[in-house]
C-alpha cells in the first residue's frame, strides 16, 4: 500500500510547490510583466540568513539591452532598519523590488543578502527569505483559510491552525472571519466570496506572518484609501515590519515620514538618502516633490469643504 501511497503524496507535493510557485508569481505581477529569466546555478547552496541585511553594490541593469534602467545603484539597508524607495514614476523603484526577489540579474554588480550573492543561492531559499505585500493581492480559489496558510515555505509543513489564527489576529483581519458563516473555511475567490481591496491586503499581511520571512517587501497602495482605512493598514504594517528588514516602495510621501532611511530615486540613480527631516532640511529632489504633495493635499481639503 505505500508502494501506492508515496507516489500520490510526491503528487501532493509537487502540485503543491507548484500551486505555491504560481502564486508567488501572481502576487509580484505588478511587480514583473515577463518571463522569469533566471536559473539556479548547479549545486548553488541556499541562502543562509542570519543577519537580514540587504546592498546593492554598482548595480547596472536594464530590460532591454538598448536602455538602462539603473545607472551603478549602491546602497546598504542595515539588519532590521526600515527602508522606504520614493520618487517619480518609472525612476526605478519597482525594478530594485524585482532585482532584490531576483526576477532578472544585474548586468554588473550585485545584489547580497546578508552578505551572500542572490544570484549564487537556490532561488527557493532566496524567496523563502523574503515576503512581498503586493498593492493588489491574488487570491486562489479556495478557503480564506487556505489563502493564508499556503504562505510557509513548503519545506516547514503545512501550516498549522493556530498559526493561521494568529496571522489572521495580526493582520486585523480575524474579526472579519470570524463573522463568516463558514470561518477559515470560507471560500473566497472568483467563485466565493469577495474580498474588498483592503480585506485582500489584511489577507496578504496575514500570509506573509504565516511564511515569517526576515526580510519585507511592501508594495504601498496608490489607490486612494480613506484616511482612517489608510492608518489601519500602515499600523498594521508597522506591526509587521517589527524585526525585520524592511524596504517600502511609496508613491506618497506621508507614510514614509517616520522610515529610517529614505532612497530618493531619479531616472535610475540614487539622488538623495536620509531620514525624512534631513533630506526636508536639504531642500532637493525630496523636499520639492514633499512641497508639492503638501499643496495637492490642501488644495483637496479645500474642495472636500
Ligand atoms: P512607478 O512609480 O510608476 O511604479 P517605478 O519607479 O516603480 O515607477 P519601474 O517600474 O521600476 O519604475 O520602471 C523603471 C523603468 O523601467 C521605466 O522606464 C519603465 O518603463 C521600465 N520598465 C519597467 N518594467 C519593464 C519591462 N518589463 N520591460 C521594459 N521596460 C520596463
Amino acid at each position: 500500500l505505500t508502494q501506492l501511497f508515496r507516489p500520490l503524496d510526491m503528487l501532493g507535493m509537487v502540485y503543491r510547490t507548484i500551486r505555491q510557485g504560481l502564486i508567488d508569481m501572481a502576487a509580484m505581477f505588478r511587480l514583473i510583466d515577463t518571463e522569469v529569466e533566471v536559473a539556479d546555478t548547479p549545486g548553488a547552496p541556499a541562502l543562509v540568513v542570519r543577519r537580514p541585511t540587504v546592498a546593492f553594490e554598482d548595480v547596472v541593469f536594464g530590460y532591454d539591452p538598448d536602455r538602462t534602467i539603473l545607472h551603478g545603484l549602491s546602497f546598504e539597508v542595515p539588519a532590521g532598519a526600515h527602508v522606504a524607495i520614493v520618487g517619480p514614476s518609472g525612476a526605478g523603484k519597482s525594478t530594485i523590488a524585482r532585482l532584490l526577489f531576483r526576477f532578472y540579474d544585474p548586468w554588473s554588480g550585485r545584489v547580497l543578502i546578508d552578505g551572500q550573492d542572490i544570484s549564487a543561492v537556490t532561488q527557493e531559499s532566496l524567496r523563502a527569505a523574503i515576503g512581498i505585500v503586493p498593492q493588489d493581492s491574488v487570491l486562489f480559489n479556495d478557503t480564506i483559510g487556505y489563502n493564508i496558510g499556503y504562505g510557509r515555505p513548503h519545506s516547514q509543513g503545512p501550516a498549522l491552525h493556530d498559526d493561521i489564527v494568529r496571522g489572521a489576529r495580526d493582520a486585523a483581519i480575524l474579526p472579519f472571519i470570524e463573522a463568516l458563516p463558514h470561518g477559515f473555511d470560507t471560500e473566497v475567490g472568483e467563485r466565493g466570496l469577495k474580498l474588498s481591496g483592503v480585506e485582500k491586503q489584511r489577507v496578504a499581511i496575514a500570509r506573509t506572518l504565516v511564511k515569517d520571512p526576515p526580510i519585507l517587501i511592501l508594495d504601498e497602495a496608490t489607490s486612494a484609501l480613506d484616511s482612517r482605512t489608510e492608518q489601519g493598514i500602515l499600523d498594521t504594517l508597522h506591526r509587521v515590519s517589527k524585526d525585520r528588514t524592511s524596504l517600502s516602495i511609496a508613491h506618497r510621501l506621508s507614510t514614509v515620514a517616520d522610515a529610517d532611511s529614505i532612497l530618493v530615486m531619479d531616472h535610475g540613480r540614487l539622488a538623495e538618502q536620509g531620514t525624512h527631516q534631513a533630506l526636508l532640511r536639504r531642500g532637493g529632489l525630496y523636499a520639492e516633490m514633499w512641497s508639492r504633495q503638501q499643496a495637492e493635499r490642501d488644495r483637496n481639503l479645500e474642495a472636500a469643504e
